[in-house]
């Protein structure tokens, strides 16, 4: 028996804030309110001081990129997996651009098998929707769907052929699976190296326009409707995108969205200088995206926040801007990133969380987001106000690219409880 006690609970699946004690048994949330806890003790109990702390449910991240099979030497399913614990997240959702691309049962059931030997987080495939993500030929998505995959997307890869678009949403609405897609026309942003704007031209790189993004959105949210899809914006960037899934869902469409810590937090300015640690994909944008994206997330025209933890090693990082790779970690970071954006009033503790968990959680169709009687015990407890340095030596990631490296930041994720059982902090 778990007893996490004196904490302020943050339910967003009923509207909860307020200081309560949640206790747990086995793997269950077995009791929870003001004292629930009292008088709870023996040798079989453990109770968890989280006075002065944030208990909340646990954070499921549907964009995290685990680099195994292939390239294990960025990331694996055991590390990612530690690194989510650490970050408070119970679930992730891994995509499928690994060497090979995970577009079949064998490499699905493989990364399930390693995720259930590594133990801690969940570990929820989303398979590639095409046959090595090539935008041409459909996977076996009800496989794919069986050994455990929840969604399909190519990410990393926009399907650019709407033929091809338009029946991989009917598949992927035939076997229940969301479809998550990079939206990059790709003929907009061959040779791209940032955000084209001022600070693109000022640098002298060659930039990816926002329009690249919007006019996949704008196709995409066509064919939504035409199919009836469960269709999915991975990491939105951009203002004219925003505005596109408003409408969208203001007529109803089974639409959803999710955005980064890194695009609510930075802009493109973060390139002056050159910083290979800001090179990501989509780009940062201008400071009137970052304010759409964050209007947006408030507002519920984003549904949640996903990390898309990219994994790169040094030698993929410390080298020319443009040989460098797209991508940055997250998962450790998205803490304290977030709780800056809480600290500056554009976001509310109790949306964030939703953000984090209880929206996710529904739109992968997976287990969690709640702190109810019966649900999982998956549980994260943060500390808002602990300091703390951003360095390899403090990460359970395998890589180290991000750029609140080396910087003092606030608040962390000191305990992580997956179906009742400890998987971080003590
Ligand atoms: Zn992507």
């Amino acid at each position: 028996m778990l007893v996490v006690r004196g904490g302020r609970v943050l339910d967003p699946s009923r509207g909860f804030d307020g200081q309560a004690d949640v206790v747990i048994e086995r793997g269950r949330i077995e009791r929870i309110g003001r004292g629930a806890g009292d008088g709870i003790r023996g040798e079989a109990v453990r109770v968890i001081d989280a006075s002065g702390h944030w208990v909340v449910p646990g954070f499921v991240d549907l964009h995290a990129h685990f680099r195994e099979p292939g390239q294990e030497y960025k990331e694996d399913i055991a590390s990612g997996l530690r690194a989510a614990a650490a970050g408070g997240f119970t679930a992730v959702c891994a995509m499928p651009n690994t060497k090979p691309i995970n577009d079949t049962r064998a490499i699905t059931e493989m990364m399930m098998a390693r995720a259930r030997n590594a133990g801690g987080s969940r570990l929820y495939p989303i398979a590639a929707a095409t046959v090595g993500s090539d935008g041409k030929q459909l996977t076996e998505m009800s496989d794919l769907r069986e050994a455990g995959a929840i969604g399909v997307s190519d990410d990393g890869r926009c399907v650019m052929n709407a033929a091809v678009m338009r029946r991989a949403l009917e598949y992927a609405r035939t076997f229940d699976l969301f479809f998550s897609q990079h939206c990059e026309d790709h003929h907009l942003t061959a040779g791209a190296q940032m955000h084209e704007g001022e600070i693109s031209t000022r640098l002298g790189l060659a930039g990816w326009p926002s329009a690249a993004e919007d006019v996949i959105v704008a196709r995409d949210l066509i064919l939504a409707e035409l199919t009836g899809a469960r269709y999915h914006v991975a990491h939105i960037s951009s203002l004219g995108a925003v505005r596109l899934v408003r409408e969208a869902k203001s007529r109803g469409l089974p639409i959803t969205a999710e955005v980064t810590p890194h695009h609510l937090a930075l802009t493109h300015e973060a390139l002056l200088g050159y910083n290979t640690a800001c090179k990501v994909n989509p780009p940062l944008r201008t400071e009137a995206d970052r304010a759409a994206l964050r209007d947006a997330l408030r507002d519920g025209t984003i549904d949640c926040i996903a990390t898309d933890h990219a994994p790169h090693s040094q030698l993929e990082k410390d080298c020319e801007f443009e040989a460098a790779s797209p991508g940055m970690i997250g998962l450790e970071t998205t803490v304290p990133v977030l709780l800056e954006l809480v600290r500056e009033g554009a976001l509310s503790p109790l949306r964030l969380i939703e953000t984090l968990s209880t929206r996710p959680a529904r739109i992968a169709g997976v287990e969690g987001g709640a702190l109810k009687v019966g649900a999982a015990a998956d549980v994260t407890v943060i500390d808002p106000e602990l300091d703390w340095t951003v360095e390899p030596s403090s990460l359970c990631s395998r890589s180290a690219n991000s750029p609140w490296l080396n910087q003092p930041v606030r608040g962390r994720t000191v305990l992580t409880v997956v179906n009742g059982e400890i998987v971080f902090g003590s």
